[in-house]
């Protein structure tokens, strides 16, 4: 199969990609916060080719996109008040809303769970195909599972060329990683993922938000995991990652890196710009600016796929911090990682 690569300003490609999704077949398209992969989520088939393209376990569950909130009485059950709340506030946009199903959701799209995913993209790309098709697509990242979220049509057609039959250009992605997933069925409300809408942002909406405590530490492995998806092995370059944090951290990756260098073993230095001059002349990447973490939300998958692409061994990030966009970015980083952080 050749994978046609279009892009959304060209209105028979959208025309085209409508009619493969209404016909089952799947289309990665643009969105703002990364690539996604998609199929129509009331097609229990279509949907299974999902799973099959990306090599993705069936048991983690689907986002299913949405273009107008009138598509969301076939989807759920009901949306409570804060949930609507949440919706006006921040769709279209990066917030997944999670609520319980309508028995007609397939179980393929929602890996078995009673509960459903559901996403309002604020993409032109997304949006002119979701209007277009007119059906509610379900679209995880359209990467092979496991490694790095694609944020470029460049980054899709690596992993997916072949595999599917159309992938919609929508320039690179400007939230860089994926949205915030977050649990309306209980209350309060609970972060099972965060992203482009923070913690704080959903606060001063509706109050008092929770962070699953798996947002920054590995699931326990006895424990039922709320979110089917943090218990994979996430966001992988093959390159070894690992995060230095402290207020001695370029020191420590400093050191790191010259020993590794001694060994052989390639390394390069991911950290904001600010702090270009403290590595001297090692290999360093500037993955955004100090004051503005989105920044390196931005870059951050495209920098992991830039270390595999140039044959890196290592990469040593300096992390970055937890507040606003600050969670998601170590939220991908920490998985990356395998968990290992140093503290220096
Ligand atoms: P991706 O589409 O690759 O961004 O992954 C979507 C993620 O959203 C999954 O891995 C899950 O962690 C989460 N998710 C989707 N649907 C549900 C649901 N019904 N309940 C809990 N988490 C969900
Ligand atoms: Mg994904």
């Amino acid at each position: 199969m050749q994978t046609k690569w279009l892009s959304y300003e060209d209105e028979a490609a959208v025309a085209e990609a409508a009619e493969l999704l209404q016909n089952g077949e799947l289309v990665a398209f643009a969105t703002e916060t990364v690539y996604g992969l998609g199929a129509d989520a009331m097609n229990e088939s279509a949907v299974k080719k999902i799973f099959e393209a990306k090599g993705r376990p069936s048991d983690n569950p689907l986002i299913v996109h949405i273009y107008d909130q009138s598509q969301l009485e076939a989807l759920v059950q009901e949306v409570s008040f804060d949930a609507k709340r949440l919706m006006d506030a921040f769709w279209p946009g990066p917030l997944t809303i999670i609520l319980p199903k309508k028995k007609n959701v397939p179980d393929a799209t929602t890996g078995g769970l009673s509960t459903v995913a559901v996403r309002m993209p604020d993409h032109p790309a997304a949006q002119a195909i979701l209007r277009a098709s007119n059906v509610p697509v379900a679209a995880p990242s359209a990467n092979l599972s496991g490694k790095p979220s694609p944020t470029t049509a460049r980054d899709v057609f690596e992993d997916m060329n072949g595999r599917i039959p159309m992938l919609i250009d929508g320039g690179d992605c400007e939230v860089g990683v994926e949205s915030t997933v977050v649990d309306m069925t209980r209350t309060p409300a609970m972060i099972l993922r965060p992203g482009g809408v923070t913690r704080e942002m959903m606060e001063a909406v509706i109050g008092p938000v929770e962070v699953h405590e798996a947002v920054l530490a590995p699931l326990a492995s006895d424990a039922q995991a709320a979110s089917p998806g943090m218990k994979y092995k996430h966001y992988a370059p093959k390159a070894h990652v690992r995060i230095i944090t402290g207020d001695r951290a370029a020191e420590r990756i400093c050191r790191l890196y010259d020993a590794a260098k001694k060994e052989g073993i390639s390394t390069i230095i991911f950290s904001v710009c600010e702090e270009k001059e403290l590595f001297g002349d090692r290999d360093f990447y500037a993955w955004g600016d100090l004051e503005d973490v989105a920044s390196v939300a931005h870059h951050l998958f495209s920098s992991l796929r830039m270390a595999d692409e140039k044959g890196y061994d290592q990469v040593l990030c300096h992390s970055v911090d937890t507040e606003g966009v600050g969670l998601a970015v170590m939220n991908r980083l920490v998985r990356a990682a395998g968990f290992d952080i140093e503290q220096a």
